[in-house]
């Protein structure tokens, strides 16, 4: 039978023939995350509370759906326009994530589309290579090796946009209050609600470290595993993917194939059954009348994308 997929989707089919890269992606993805899940009943009761996990659940959505509707599908993409509240409370809740200073982000992703697995992608699995060893070495610089290598996206080039939004500038620069106030602020009501040091210690650490670090690693398999394993069903130019196994605690994002086909649609997860909150949240904003303008997917957008045509 002859293979009718474009050239992009072939390319990176032969290259999922090698199991090492594959199993390593799955250990990572699953192993940790099952860890976790462990650990909430052994500490429930004794150093992990109702609060804790409200508290953990309750940041962790506002901070991820601020880089994701905010940072990402906003800031960076433009799906949707704000009024001035909204634009300056997204900058805010993404800022909680503690992924980097608003135009930071947005610069470093704005250049993963320019450049997405070529020359210049701030973070392409693809980066050192095809063969096993250099796609595990590949996917540890997409994941996070990355984030250390301290040179800067420049923002002149990148965001001009951003740099020339008073609102947003100041929100840029309170980068290290805001990360302090979303670490620290658990623990203060924690404390407060409990009367205790323990109180203030265990909330501190669900909704501050624990909250920060599951966070981190959702984000992160954005540019490792979603431009490494996955389907392939829309037309992009690089190697994305779709991953449903992590639909729900990316808030969509994992739908990455289609967004790189089609960057600014405020939508996507656009097939049968694909879960994207960020989207839901996006039409609850409009709905309110917040969000205006926003460019969902369209008869003609999927027909221009759909892979084989
Ligand atoms: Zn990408
Ligand atoms: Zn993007």
């Amino acid at each position: 039978m002859t293979d009718t997929r474009p050239a992009a989707s072939r390319d990176l089919s032969d290259q999922l023939r090698h199991p090492v890269p594959h199993l390593f992606v799955y250990a990572f993805a699953i192993v940790p995350a099952l860890a976790l899940f462990a650990a909430v009943p052994l500490a429930w009761g004794r150093g992990l509370s109702w609060l804790d996990a409200g508290m953990a659940l309750g940041l962790y959505a506002i901070s991820m759906l601020g880089v994701t509707v905010g940072f990402h599908r906003y800031f960076t993409h433009g799906s949707f326009k704000a009024n001035r509240a909204l634009r300056i409370a997204l900058a805010v809740a993404g800022s909680l994530a503690v992924q980097g200073p608003v135009r930071h982000w947005v610069a470093d992703h704005r250049r993963h589309h320019a450049y997405a697995d070529a020359e210049g992608d701030p973070h392409s699995p693809w980066r050192y290579g095809t063969s096993p060893a250099a796609l595990v070495r590949g996917f540890w610089h997409a994941h996070m090796g990355w984030i250390f290598d301290r040179s800067l996206t420049d923002q002149r080039r990148f965001t001009p946009d951003l740099l020339a939004d008073p609102d947003l500038d100041r929100v840029h620069r309170a980068f290290s209050v805001i990360t302090i106030a979303g670490l620290f602020g658990p623990a203060l009501v924690g404390g407060l609600v409990t009367g205790t040091w323990w109180g203030a210690f265990t909330a501190f650490f669900w909704a501050g470290l624990v909250r920060t670090a599951v966070s981190h690693h959702v984000a992160w398999s954005t540019n490792s595993i979603c431009h490494l394993v996955g389907e392939r069903p829309w037309r992009s130019r690089d190697r994305s993917t779709n991953v449903w196994l992590l639909a729900i605690p990316s808030m969509g994002e994992s739908w990455h194939n289609l967004h790189h086909a089609d960057p600014t649609s405020a939508r996507h997860g656009v097939g049968r059954g694909e879960i994207d909150i960020s989207a839901g949240t996006i039409r609850l904003f409009e709905k309110l009348g917040w969000a205006t303008d926003v460019k969902w997917p369209t008869q003609r957008r999927l027909a221009r994308i759909t892979a084989g045509r």
